[in-house]
């Protein structure tokens, strides 16, 4: 029986391996991650503001890996050669096929590991006027700050860095979010203060595991990557409703690879929806030119959120 190893539970893993495991295609399913839980981005800013439980925020994987008749092995992926996958303090693993999906390269004060990142917000806590600089004026950055007042109270001093606030969004959902910002004083700079007692790094650096529109890595048929880990020919958008798309590429071209059948190709969308939290009842969501803010979106976002965590 061929093996199929999904190193690192991405989105785009999560979703192939939903998807392998309900259709039971005829080969072992392994699944390894550094650790039992899949933090789920999208759930960070309710986490910050306290709304929600660590377990309503991340993914179980040995139950999600039991339910789709894989194995989970918890470890850490430190490289492959050929058919070899090599892990950090356990014996290398052999498979017929690798799907890489580890999400952005690590950097220091980044937003991952989600654990960490709340430490470094609790151990601000007991500060009388703690300063907090997010350095990234996207969605992300926007949202953890916001969060962040309402974990921190109106004592924080907290500034949002970045040239431009929410690039990709139209002009009318960047009003939105600076009237928000404002109304909880929260500064936009181009240059982090001097004095800051933490700083979150709100942006993914650019990937590195060059793929092909089948996400296979150019030179190795049998490996594919997907997710903020993987860098196309041309520049695709990162994020998790981009790298559910790819997974579900990824499960038709692993089935496809089991069979010896041809590839299908991924397309970016023309664009996706995108929604940020602003705040525990409202949220502000764009898709192309068109922007709706309120009640509304925040309870599809909600209703997204329960669908992905819970499958
Ligand atoms: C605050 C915030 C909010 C966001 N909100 C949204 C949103 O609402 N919608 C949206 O579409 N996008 C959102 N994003 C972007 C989105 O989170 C990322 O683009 C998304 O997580 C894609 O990551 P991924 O699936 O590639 O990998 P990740 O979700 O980062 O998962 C990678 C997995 O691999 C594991 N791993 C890493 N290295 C190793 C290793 N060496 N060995 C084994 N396992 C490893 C990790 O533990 C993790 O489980 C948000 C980002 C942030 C920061």
């Amino acid at each position: 029986m061929k093996r199929i190893i999904f190193a690192g539970a991405g989105h785009a893993n999560i979703v192939a391996l939903r998807r392998l495991g309900r259709r039971r295609i005829g080969a072992e399913l392994v699944l390894v991650n550094d650790g039992p839980q899949a933090w789920y981005t999208g759930a960070l800013p309710a986490l910050i503001r306290g709304d929600i439980t660590s377990s309503q925020a991340a993914i179980d994987l040995p139950a999600l890996a039991a339910h789709c008749g894989a194995r989970f092995i918890d470890a850490r992926v430190a490289g492959f050669s050929d058919h070899a996958l090599r892990l950090a303090a356990a014996d290398p693993l052999d498979f017929d096929f690798l799907a890489i999906a580890i999400g952005g390269t690590m950097i220091a004060d980044g937003v991952k590991p989600i654990p960490d990142l709340l430490r470094r917000l609790e151990a601000l806590r007991p500060l009388a006027s703690p300063g907090l600089g997010i350095l990234g004026s996207g969605a992300a950055g926007v949202e953890i700050a916001l969060a962040a007042r309402q974990r921190l109270g109106p004592s924080a001093e907290i500034c949002l860095c970045g040239k431009t606030l929410l690039p990709r969004a139209p002009a009318r959902a960047r009003r939105i979010a600076l009237r928000y910002l404002a109304t909880a004083r929260i500064e936009l700079v181009s240059e982090l203060p001097a004095r800051h007692d933490a700083l979150i790094r709100a942006y993914t650096p650019e990937p590195d595991m060059a793929v092909r529109q089948t996400l296979q890595l150019f030179g190795e048929d049998h490996v594919f990557a997907a997710g903020d880990c993987a860098k196309f020919p041309s520049p695709v958008a990162r994020s998790g409703a981009i790298a559910v798309r790819q997974g579900r590429v990824l499960a038709a071209n692993l089935r496809a690879s089991v069979r010896a059948a041809p590839l299908q190709a991924f397309k970016p969308p023309p664009a996706t929806l995108a929604i940020m939290r602003l705040d525990g009842s409202r949220a502000l969501a764009w898709y192309g030119g068109t922007t709706v803010h309120g009640v509304l979106p925040s309870r599809l976002k909600a209703w997204l959120d329960r669908r992905w965590l819970e499958g």
